[in-house]
């Protein structure tokens, strides 16, 4: 039965908020324009909300683990107030030139590698075909590609129309 449920994977900076180059402090955070309704939208419509979203300026050293953590915490708290929230963040943390070792590490599941699409279907029982991916670069669209799933680009503008406009 888990194998009919249909989830939606976003790409985190530029698609659900702002993309500030290596993004990581709660201040510079912004939401896309209605990303959050786009959010609420989708789970009335019953769709499970995943982030797949490659976090290099962790191997680089430009921040940490926990303080990448400290910010998808931030945005699950702000969409729990609305009544939604992200079921879970998949990240890539690694650079294979990176600075910090333990993160230099030619992976995959940078994208456009498909590693962190096939780790949530996988985790979570979902059929590529029940699923999409939303991303703003064409490598999003190429870890879809990879992984089989259905994937969609957006460039900006309000995100919840942009997911009725693609028929979600
Ligand atoms: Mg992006
Ligand atoms: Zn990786």
């Amino acid at each position: 039965m888990s194998t009919q449920n249909k989830a939606i994977l976003f790409d985190r900076d530029g698609t659900l908020n702002v993309d500030v180059d290596y993004l990581y402090r709660q201040e510079d955070f912004c939401w896309m324009p209605e990303a959050v309704n786009a959010l609420l939208w989708l789970k009335q419509k019953g769709y499970e909300l995943y982030v797949v979203t490659n976090q290099s300026g962790i191997a680089r050293g430009y921040y940490t683990l926990e303080d990448m953590q400290r910010l998808h915490k931030y945005m699950n708290d702000e969409l729990k107030k609305y009544g939604t929230e992200i079921k879970k963040f998949y990240f890539c943390p690694h650079l294979k030139d990176g600075k910090i070792k333990e993160f230099a590490v030619d992976c995959s599941c940078r994208k456009p590698k498909p590693g962190m699409i096939l780790q949530c279907l996988q985790e979570n029982n979902l059929l590529a075909e029940n699923c999409v991916v939303i991303g703003d670069k064409q490598r999003d669209l190429g870890s879809a590609e990879q992984a089989g799933v259905k994937g969609y680009l957006y460039q900006g503008g309000s995100l919840l129309e942009f997911v009725k406009k693609i028929g979600l």
